[in-house]
């Protein structure tokens, strides 16, 4: 006999980093980012029609400030509740393929998640040893490729050029980088926009712009695509994204100062971090984002992880095959850090 039961869509949800409720925490373990938005965010949280109104179904002020900023057209611009929505809805619109998608086997752990929700079905071709793409693996039948530029949780940011012949290889493919972290370092692919018509590039305030809070990211790419993306949303859902975060965004967007100076500070602080965990036995694989992925030489990483728990220090270890040796720190102050060595010395020695 069958059963409803049998009809249920059953997934394996993605697990986030913690989100305790303790406030006397040094919290790096979902790499926000320490500073908080722009001073002109904070001002306009005053605005007194700032939760009164519906916001405008479109979101147009912000996609168009988005637009302006990165030299596009406003049909090219698709917002979403986060880059995590941007992410579940670009799936969902382009990988529709009875092939299967591609993506590393090491990477942002929410995209076997969607895959499965959608059933979409998918390969993971390995990172080499070195935890780098290997670009031919992208060079078979597929039907859809997703890499996160830098990568997640490696920090490992591959250049434009291994990224450009990815594309070039697959017109027949939609491919999304996930650029969340590129603001930190490396290179961006929008350029590539106006010669590969397959290419989405997919962003988020969360990190560069310290404002994971109000869950604003968004895509890039031609018309056609941009259009097939918003037709799945408005099909699924209408007023999704808040006005807090269409306003505030758009203040985000006008202060390129305190934007470019706090992603100065981060990737300072990243470099000193690295400097100062290395004499106590740490390799930490080059990071281009706003994280250290940071292996032991003698301590196995879980025994860190909960060491550093326990001494209210949060960080992201993540059980899986070849990074279970390895602990995602997220880049806070240079005072947050300088207590996370402190506490390494005394833990290690
Ligand atoms: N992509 C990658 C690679 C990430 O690490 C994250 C952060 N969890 C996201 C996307 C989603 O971030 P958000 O939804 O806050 O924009």
């Amino acid at each position: 006999m069958t059963t409803w039961r049998e009809n249920i869509r059953r997934v394996e949800p993605y697990v986030p980093g913690e989100q305790t409720k303790d406030t006397d925490v040094i919290k790096l373990n979902t790499n926000e980012n320490p500073y908080g938005p722009s001073k002109r965010v904070k001002e306009f949280v005053d605005n007194p029609d700032m939760l009164r109104l519906y916001p405008e179904l479109g979101a147009s002020k912000l996609v168009n400030a988005l637009a302006e900023y990165h030299g596009v057209k406003p049909t090219q611009v698709f917002v979403g509740v986060g880059s995590d929505d941007v992410l579940a809805m670009s799936f969902l619109t382009f990988f529709n393929s009875d092939k299967p998608i591609l993506f590393p086997d090491i990477t942002y752990s929410f995209y076997d998640v969607w895959a499965e929700l959608f059933k979409i079905p998918y390969e993971r071709p390995a990172l080499d040893e070195n935890f780098r793409l290997v670009k031919e693996d992208y060079y078979k039948e597929n039907g859809g490729i997703v890499f996160p530029n830098p990568n997640a949780p490696t920090g490992i940011f591959e250049p434009l050029a291994q990224v450009e012949d990815i594309i070039k290889n697959n017109p027949a493919s939609v491919v999304i980088v996930d650029e969340a972290y590129i603001d930190f370092g490396g290179e961006t692919a929008l350029p590539l926009i106006a010669q590969y018509d397959n290419l989405v590039v997919v962003r988020t305030f969360s990190k560069s712009r310290s404002m994971a809070g109000l869950r604003i990211g968004y895509a890039i790419g031609n018309e056609e695509l941009i259009k097939a993306l918003n037709d799945v949303k408005y099909s699924y859902n209408s007023y999704t994204m808040n006005r807090p975060s269409i306003l505030l965004g758009i203040e985000s967007i006008k202060d390129e100062e305190y934007f470019r100076s706090n992603i100065d500070k981060i990737v300072n602080t990243r470099k000193r971090f690295v400097e100062a965990i290395k004499p106590l036995g740490f390799t930490c694989l080059p990071s281009s984002a706003n994280f250290v992925f940071a292996t032991h030489n003698s301590i196995p990483a879980k025994e860190i992880f909960e060491a550093a728990k326990k001494a209210k220090i949060y960080v992201r270890y993540f059980d899986m095959p070849r990074i279970n040796n390895y602990l995602r720190i997220s880049i806070g102050t240079d005072e947050e850090m300088d207590t996370v060595v402190k506490f390494l010395k005394t833990y290690i020695k």
